[in-house]
């Protein structure tokens, strides 16, 4: 993501439409996933795991997988290479250094030939819970990084480039032991905040996102588990993927699904091979009765024309679909889009449409990161302002719906 493509790279690929987003997860292939014995909304468990599906391969269908000796040989990898028994396997040194791989050279079709087609297994070395206080109170270990899904926004890729396939961590009872540990030595919350009131509420998808993780390996189920063994904590993830497998676990309420929503239309063209946004919301009452907590992101907001009209729309819609069960425990963030120059550089090579939404000079403001590169973000003002109106608008529209926080 440091460095703009080269002039080379600069030719123009198909725009991405609607079939690469929006319509790659029809309602059709959500039906084929399974549905949870005596679920009065699903009916008994029919069918083959979601994972296996048409739609699920559509995203993720592995072909290649780059390994470290280690992470191969671990219980986890031992796994996942037997859920891809045709894939290639390279042994790598490092899962952070593999050159042809990671990188910006190349327009989306690479990008997306390698998310869905290449994953790398690495173990994660340096295990630290970070302080977090907005999101929620910790920021966990991630047991991956990377994402098969190419939204033109998206912050995840910085450090890899945009091409980056999925790294799953496979030392997860590693992992978990480490949350075990700093669980206890936190007790009990000593008083509420907005990340929850009485759970510490410990982030476990900072960069990944833990619905399509599960298309790979057990590592999203066995923290959801682990949490819903944790009285005094609770997981949380943001997706943009709706992964109907996870409506077979039994999280107990200590994980915290946030479905993250905008305006379809934005949707259409920034969330590249996501799951629609309608869906998402869809989805939300079966993920409540399955035992999540359901919340959303309002994010990212992207100021344009007519920007107000339709998250007014989205938020009348959510009033209209969410059932009460949904609403009354339901909470938002909201996120104002920042962006960054290096990679306004690079989507100006394969989505220059997206970027007429995302790039705005006259509105935007830069700021020099701490690895060098500048983002970008509303200025002050127009933030203040947009902020605001989120607000209003969330209170006339979605009554119910409890912003969190709002930056
Ligand atoms: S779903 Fe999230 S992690 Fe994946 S590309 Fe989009 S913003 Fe990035």
């Amino acid at each position: 993501m440091d460095q703009p493509p080269p002039a080379g790279a600069r030719r123009s690929p198909p725009e991405p439409s609607a079939d690469d987003a929006g319509a790659l997860f029809g309602l059709e292939d959500l039906r084929t996933g399974p549905a949870r014995a005596g679920s009065a909304r699903s009916g008994p468990l029919v069918g083959p795991s979601f994972r296996d599906s048409p739609a699920a391969r559509r995203l993720l269908s592995v072909r290649e997988i780059h390994a470290e000796p280690a992470a191969a040989a671990s219980p986890r990898g031992r796994q996942i290479l037997a859920r891809f028994p045709d894939a290639r396997v390279i042994d790598v040194e490092s899962h952070w250094r593999i050159p042809e791989l990671h990188g910006n050279e190349g327009n989306l079709e690479r990008w997306v030939r390698i998310k869905s087609e290449v994953l790398v297994l690495g173990e994660k070395k340096t295990l630290a819970t970070r302080p977090n206080g907005r999101s929620a109170d910790w920021i966990a270990p991630g047991v991956a990084n990377g994402c098969a899904m190419a939204c033109a926004y998206c912050y995840v890729p910085r450090r890899k480039g945009y091409a980056n396939p999925i790294t799953v961590f496979t030392n997860i009872e590693q992992i978990i032991a480490h949350l075990g540990r700093h669980i206890a030595r936190q007790g009990r919350k000593p008083e509420p905040n907005q990340c929850d009131p009485t759970a510490w509420v410990y982030d476990i998808g900072e960069n990944n996102d833990c619905s399509v993780d599960a298309l790979i390996s057990e590592n999203t189920a066995d923290l959801v588990q682990a949490f819903a063994r944790w009285p005094t904590a609770k997981a949380s993830f943001a997706t943009k993927f709706v992964n109907p497998d996870l409506l077979l676990l039994d999280p107990r309420g200590r994980t915290r699904v946030r479905f993250s929503v905008m305006p379809p239309q934005d949707s259409r063209l920034l969330d590249i091979r996501t799951s629609p946004v309608e869906q998402r919301i869809a989805a939300a009452a079966d993920f409540l009765e399955a035992g999540y907590e359901v919340h959303f992101n309002l994010s990212p907001v992207v100021i344009r024309p007519g920007w107000e009209q339709d998250w007014t729309a989205l938020l009348r819609h959510m009033d209209d679909v969410l059932p009460r069960a949904v609403k009354d425990q339901a909470a938002a963030e909201v996120i104002m889009l920042t962006h960054n120059r290096d990679l306004h550089e690079l989507n100006l090579a394969w989505h220059p449409r997206a970027e007429d939404m995302l790039w705005r000079p006259d509105l935007q403001q830069a700021k020099r990161s701490e690895n060098g590169s500048w983002n970008v973000r509303y200025r002050n003002r127009d933030k203040a302002e947009a902020v605001e109106t989120v607000r209003r608008m969330v209170a006339s529209y979605a009554p119910w719906l409890r912003v969190r926080y709002a930056f």
